[in-house]
């Protein structure tokens, strides 16, 4: 699990850090009991969604007309299949409606209006857009804290999800990475793989479909993550994070920027943190 790349005020590290291990704890509970990787990237991020210290659901920042706008993705590695939506205005978690539409296999992103009418023709409450606005505002440096996470289940099944409110002050219909397959989410056979940071600059490195194919038997994975990471900087100059898992459960996770809270589990062993 991810909570975010960016700089983050060293008063909320503590509570960002438990955000994320509540998360994991929620998603390790899905793969604990059977559940598949799908299942558990979906608890894990719902949980971040609902807690306003993140960048997600509740807690989102607001675009230049003061409206919270969601985007939101999940992939399925095992099967191929993925779901999205994008600036979504009335759902308080997003990643359920992802992956309503992933299910439901007509399309994989679908936006605003026509995502909110889905989601109320598929049991999804709406909620009122001012239910999602932070009623205390941040500060610049406390505004990061998009949600990912990764997960590997008992069958050997990858699955990634995404989460985030976006960039603060955003155009209204702008749309981030974290709505688009391949950019702020990938996930297949062999690995899955969540991103955070400027949305325009890992679109255009089209930064998890690239982790994915870095890599490579016998180079550790952290080494691809950090590669992945050198190759954003490089092309765009800007600055993101990623974390990845592979399907023997290794994990990876490296970031240009001065945080990224991430906390894993492995086989039931102790929840490891890292900023
Ligand atoms: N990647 C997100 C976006 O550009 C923001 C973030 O990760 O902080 O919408």
């Amino acid at each position: 699990m991810h909570g975010g790349a960016g700089p983050i005020a060293e008063d909320t590290v503590p509570a960002r850090l438990l955000g994320c291990r509540e998360a994991v704890q929620a998603g390790w509970m899905v793969l604990s009991h059977g559940g598949s990787a799908v299942d558990a990237v979906e608890a894990a991020v719902v949980t971040l969604e609902d807690n306003p210290l993140f960048n997600a659901g509740v807690g989102s920042p607001t675009n230049s007309d003061g409206q919270v706008e969601l985007d939101a993705s999940i992939m399925d590695g095992a099967q191929g299949a993925a779901g999205a939506v994008a600036a979504v205005k009335r759902i308080k978690n997003p990643i359920r409606l992802a992956r309503r539409i992933m299910q439901d296999q007509r399309h994989i992103l679908l936006v605003g209006e026509g995502a909110e009418r889905f989601a109320r023709a598929h049991g999804i409450t709406l909620c009122d857009p001012q239910d999602l606005i932070n009623p205390h505002p941040r500060r610049p440096e406390q505004q990061h804290g998009t949600v990912g996470c990764v997960a590997l289940d008992h069958a050997g099944r990858l699955a990634a999800a995404t989460s985030t409110g976006g960039i603060a002050n955003k155009y209204p219909g702008r749309v981030g990475d974290a709505a688009l397959i391949g950019c702020g989410t990938y996930a297949n056979h062999d690995s899955g793989v969540s991103c955070t940071g400027i949305g325009e600059a890992i679109i255009r490195v089209v930064l998890a479909k690239t982790v994915v194919d870095l890599m490579r038997p016998g180079v550790p994975i952290q080494v691809t993550a950090k590669q992945a990471i050198g190759i954003l900087a490089e092309q765009t100059g800007d600055e993101g994070g990623v974390i990845v898992v592979n399907e023997r459960g290794d994990v990876g996770y490296a970031r240009n920027t001065t945080h990224m809270p991430v906390c894993w589990v492995r086989d039931g062993g102790d929840l490891v943190t890292d900023i």
